[in-house]
């Protein structure tokens, strides 16, 4: 009797995740593209890991059924282990603001997904909206996750490389972009500090780093708001996001249209006056072993261009510590 009424679970269980998502499929992606263009081509739900991982449980012994229970799952109408961001933030976030606790209690606490330099930020780049945060790294390097969690998509996604993504117990689901390896797989569980694949320059990436962001319901936020990446630890042990915030900072596309609105009606705006374009301007500091070309390269720009704004030549000597503009 017992094994009938888990069965019945399980069957209840796919029926609703699949409905769920198909819900949510007409607005699939219209306010949450990450910093790539082009939808993942399979869409489709793929529950099967954990039916055929339930199945092969022993229902005697296991009859609890909290065990198929997702991450967050009173948060998210749907798991989908094939697109990256199936979510339609402002059709789900229904209060103006709410507080999320970073640190689940019986939690793992907080891991650094990678400890190296920021060399690029949240915010718009050039002609795309740039979702994460982007970190130093050589090809190789251990990546590790930023939270305890359970891996929702493991595979390769235009834009992203080889990608991870992954749904915590706090609500949010961390990506890690341009992986040159994956070592986990969707439906694992994965403890904060564990590691989830090595760091590369696959996908659009122009050499070696590690892409992260952080979503809530789908909407990428600006990790520097959450993380103390000089310290490599959390700023705060809870965050409360607003509508509000989300409008006027984090939803870079909507952000970015009516930029380019509100030039074409004062017709004087000019794109260096803005508060946008002051953000994205950013000083670069010299590292050790750096030279133009390598910045150039990481800050996605040109040797001619630093050269010009920096008012150095091509063959010009970089001290470690020495400020560039990009
Ligand atoms: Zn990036």
């Amino acid at each position: 009797m017992r094994q009938l009424k888990f069965i019945t679970a399980i069957l209840a269980f796919s029926f609703l995740s699949v409905n769920a998502h198909a819900s949510l499929r007409p607005d699939d992606n219209k306010k949450t593209k990450p910093d790539d263009t082009k939808k993942p081509k399979v869409k489709k739900d793929d529950t099967t890991t954990f039916v055929s991982n339930i199945e092969a449980m022993n229902c005697e012994e296991t009859p609890d059924t909290t065990i198929m229970l997702f991450p967050s799952h009173d948060l998210y109408a749907s798991w989908d282990t094939s697109s990256a961001h199936p979510y339609n933030f402002y059709e789900q976030f229904k209060t103006d603001s709410v507080t999320i606790n970073l640190l689940t209690e019986g939690d793992g606490g907080f891991s650094m997904p990678f400890k190296g330099p920021v060399t690029s930020n949240f915010g718009w780049r050039r002609y795309r909206p740039h979702y994460g945060t982007d970190i130093d790294l050589e090809t190789g390097d251990q990546v590790v996750s930023s939270f305890d969690g359970m891996i929702r998509l493991a595979k390769y996604c235009n834009g992203y490389g080889n990608c991870v993504i992954i749904r915590h117990n706090n609500g949010l689901e961390t990506v890690y972009g341009h992986l040159s390896k994956i070592l986990v797989e969707p439906g694992q569980k994965i403890a904060s500090g564990a590691i989830i694949g090595l760091g590369g320059n696959t996908g659009r990436s122009y050499g070696a780093h590690l892409h992260f962001e952080m979503r809530y319901l789908g909407q990428a936020l600006d990790t520097e708001d959450f993380i103390d990446y000089e310290k490599g630890e959390l700023k705060a042990t809870t965050f409360n996001l607003r509508k509000i915030d989300v409008e006027s900072k984090y939803d870079l596309r909507a952000l970015h249209s009516r930029h380019k609105h509100d030039i074409g009606l004062a017709k004087k705006g000019t794109y260096k006056n803005t508060k946008h374009a002051k953000a994205s301007r950013k000083n670069y500091k010299v590292r050790k072993g750096d030279s133009l070309a390598k910045i150039a390269k990481r800050n996605r720009t040109t040797v001619k261009a630093l050269c010009k704004k920096n008012g150095l030549k091509p063959s010009s000597k970089l001290k470690a510590g020495q400020k560039i503009r990009i």
